[in-house]
C-alpha cells in the first residue's frame, strides 16, 4: 500500500490494578482488536511492563502494515509525575512507588510512547468522543468515581497538567474535615466519601453498629457487599442503601461546587461505575450545587448568566462512554500529544 494512502494506527493500554487492556485503534474504524489480560501485581512492575509490551507487539504484527502508527497512549493509576512518566505510592498498584513507567516501556519498545493518568484519559475521551464532543465544548472537568476517585481537566482543548503532571486531583479535596481516613493520608477526601470502596465502607460501618438490617441481611446472604449491591438495595427501597448515595452525592455536590466557583466551565462530567446510579446520586448533588456554588446558581440552564454559554448553560451530567473511556483515551492520545498544558517554571 502506498504511504500516501496509509491509515493512521494508535495502540492504546489501559492499566489497571486487575486488568490490563491493550488496543489497536484507527480513527476511521475506532478499535481494531483489544487484547485484556490480568494485572499480574505479584510479578511486580517489570514483568507486567514485559505483559504490555508483548501484547503491543502483538497488535503491532497483526496492524501495523500499511498503516502509519501515529503512537502509543497508555493511561495509568495515579499519582504521576510528568514528564518523568514515574510513579508515586499509587493505591491501585502497590509496589509501583518510583517505578519509571514510562522510561521502561520506551527501552523495551524503542519507540516513543505517551503517558497520562487514568483519569486524563478518561477525560480525553469524553472531551474528543462524547459528551465535549456532542455539546460542542472546548474545556470539561470530569470526575471518575470507581475504585478510587480521579479526576482530568481539559482546558480549551488541552489536557491540564499543572507544574508536574499533578493537577486535576479534586480526588483529594477536603469534603469532611474529620471524615473517614483516605489512601492518601488525609482525612474526608472525595475519595473517601464517594468511591465504590467508600459506599462499601459506609455501609460496613451500619451494619457493624447493628443498624440497616435489609443490608446487614443482604451482607449475610451473598457474602461482602459491593456498590452495585448497594445500588440494587437503594432501587429496592431499602433507606439505608438510600441514605448512602444520598450522603455520596452531598459530598459529590461539595467537591462540584468548589469547582464550579473556581473554573467556571460549561461541562462537568461524572464517569466510573459509581456514576450509573445517577438518580439515586444526583438529586442530592444539585441540591448541594445550588447551595454552595453561586456561580451554578446564576449560570445553570435556563439562568441569567447562562446566556451565551457553549451548551445552554454549566451542565453537570454522567458521562457517556462508560467503562471504555479509559481505553479509548489511551487510544486516542497520541491523535491529541502535541496538546498538553502545563504550568511554565
Ligand atoms: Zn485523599
Amino acid at each position: 500500500m502506498a504511504l500516501e494512502n496509509a491509515q493512521v494506527l494508535t495502540i492504546g493500554i489501559d492499566l489497571g490494578g486487575t486488568n490490563l487492556r491493550v488496543a489497536a485503534y484507527t480513527p476511521e474504524h475506532g478499535v481494531l482488536n483489544s487484547i485484556t489480560l490480568r494485572t499480574r501485581l505479584e510479578a511486580g512492575p517489570p514483568a507486567v511492563v514485559d505483559d504490555m509490551c508483548d501484547a503491543i507487539r502483538e497488535l503491532l504484527h497483526q496492524y501495523e502494515e500499511g498503516r502509519e502508527l501515529a503512537g502509543i497512549g497508555v493511561g495509568s493509576p495515579g499519582p504521576l509525575e510528568l514528564p518523568a512518566g514515574r510513579l508515586h505510592h499509587p493505591p491501585n498498584l502497590p509496589g509501583w512507588d518510583g517505578f519509571p513507567l514510562l522510561e521502561e516501556m520506551e527501552k523495551r519498545l524503542q519507540r516513543p510512547v505517551l503517558l497520562e493518568s487514568d483519569a486524563n484519559v478518561a477525560a480525553l475521551a469524553e472531551y474528543a468522543l462524547g459528551l465535549g464532543k456532542q455539546l460542542g465544548v472546548e474545556s470539561l472537568c470530569m470526575l471518575t468515581l470507581g475504585t478510587g476517585v480521579g479526576n482530568g481537566i481539559i482546558l480549551n482543548g488541552k489536557l491540564w497538567h499543572g507544574a508536574t503532571g499533578m493537577g486535576g486531583e479534586a480526588g483529594h479535596m477536603t469534603i469532611h474535615p474529620d471524615g473517614p481516613l483516605c489512601g492518601c493520608g488525609n482525612n474526608g477526601c472525595l475519595e473517601a466519601c464517594a468511591s465504590a470502596t467508600a459506599l462499601v465502607n459506609a455501609a460496613e460501618r451500619l451494619i457493624a453498629a447493628g443498624k440497616a438490617p435489609g443490608l446487614a441481611l443482604m451482607n449475610s446472604e451473598r457474602g461482602p457487599l459491593t456498590a452495585r449491591d448497594l445500588a440494587e438495595a437503594a432501587q429496592l427501597g431499602d433507606a439505608d442503601a438510600r441514605e448512602i448515595y444520598a450522603e455520596t452525592g452531598r459530598a459529590l455536590g461539595i467537591c462540584l461546587a468548589g469547582l464550579i466557583n473556581i473554573l467556571n466551565l460549561p461541562l462537568y462530567v461524572v464517569g466510573g461505575g459509581v456514576a450509573n446510579s445517577w438518580d439515586l446520586l444526583s438529586p442530592a448533588m444539585f441540591r448541594e450545587l445550588e447551595r454552595r456554588s453561586y456561580v451554578y446558581a446564576l449560570t445553570a440552564p435556563g439562568r441569567p448568566a447562562s446566556k451565551g454559554m457553549p451548551c445552554g448553560g454549566t451542565q453537570v451530567l454522567p458521562a457517556k462512554l462508560g467503562a471504555e473511556a479509559g481505553l479509548l483515551g489511551a487510544c486516542i492520545l497520541p491523535l491529541y500529544s502535541l496538546q498538553a498544558s502545563s504550568v511554565s517554571a
